[in-house]
């Protein structure tokens, strides 16, 4: 079995280097970059015009605030135009071109040589392209490191621009293997790459039952399950309810650490009302505790 090498987690992935949500995670980070560099460049911009200091709202995320929308966007520039480039020398084909030298056996001497990559160091080139190769990075042996820093990147963006996360993962397309991605207001959604429609309550309910029978430590669950559950959920909420007996500790990993059941927690979490809702009605966990208001207008 192999373990997710991304920092903290470890939960065992399919075979390559990180596990499904790991990089269901990083996918669906990738997929909000093209809004998130029009919000960075509103930002930026009003924050210039008005002379406002150009940073972040000072707040309470622990952010050191001297980071502003313009330094946090070329971060994120430099992050994935590094691993564009790490991923395109590991796996971007190689001709062969000779040297102009002749071998000893009177054979030209020729050297492989990576083939150009074509493609503009645009943010959100860089990551459309990135999603392209979700094969890439599964198996490339950095894959850890890849998946936490964009998705670190990613997030000081977004909290930058004081954005909740845009889209919800759904999963590969039935069809044709892409990775659908809903706007939390719809039901349906239409796949990219094939054009077939999928309704998104299914889809999200199948991607859960696969999350369900796998044990996570309450970061790994804070870190995976927000974005599937369309709410909230931190660490010290899951530890909580192990506390109060609603949850049951499982076998810790390897550190100590106690683990729970996924399923056990998403009964829980679908069983107990959040204050910041980040789903809308219309998919099964915000339903069963927000009723059936908002899915009287379909
Ligand atoms: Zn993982
Ligand atoms: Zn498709």
């Amino acid at each position: 079995m192999i373990t997710c090498s991304v920092p903290s987690c470890s939960n065992p992935t399919a075979g390559g280097e990180v596990c499904g949500l790991c990089l269901g995670r990083l996918l669906g980070d990738l997929a909000a970059v093209d809004e998130l560099v029009d919000d960075l460049d509103d930002t930026v911009a009003r924050r210039t015009r008005t002379g406002q200091r150009v940073g972040s709202r000072p707040s309470d995320t622990g952010l050191p605030f001297n980071v502003g929308a313009a330094e946090v966007r070329d971060d994120l520039r430099n992050v994935l135009s590094t691993w564009v480039r790490e991923l395109w020398e590991t796996h971007g084909p190689r001709h062969e071109v000779p040297t102009g030298e002749t071998a000893p056996g009177g054979s030209p001497v020729v050297v492989a040589e990576l083939d150009p990559l074509d493609l503009d160091d645009t943010l959100p080139d860089m990551a459309a392209w990135l999603r392209r190769h979700p094969s890439w990075i599964e198996y490339h042996q950095a894959a850890g490191e890849l998946v936490d820093e964009i998705t670190d990147a990613v997030e000081r963006a977004r909290r930058a621009v004081d954005l909740p996360p845009a889209r919800l993962y759904c999963g590969p397309c039935p069809n044709c293997g892409a990775d659908l991605y809903a706007r939390p207001d719809r039901a349906t959604i239409g796949c990219r790459e094939c054009e077939s429609q999928h309704d998104v309550e299914a889809l999200r309910a199948a991607l859960l039952d696969a999350a369900r029978a796998q044990l996570a430590t309450a970061a790994e669950v804070a870190r995976a399950l927000p974005r599937l559950l369309g709410r909230d959920l931190s660490a010290n909420t899951v530890r909580t309810w192990a506390r109060n007996g609603r949850l049951t500790r499982r076998e810790p990993d390897e550190r100590g650490r106690p683990r729970y059941l996924v399923g056990e927690v998403i009964d829980v979490a679908l069983a107990t009302p959040s204050r910041t809702q980040i789903a809308p009605s219309g998919l099964p966990w915000s339903r069963d505790r927000h009723g059936v208001a908002g899915r009287a207008s379909k």
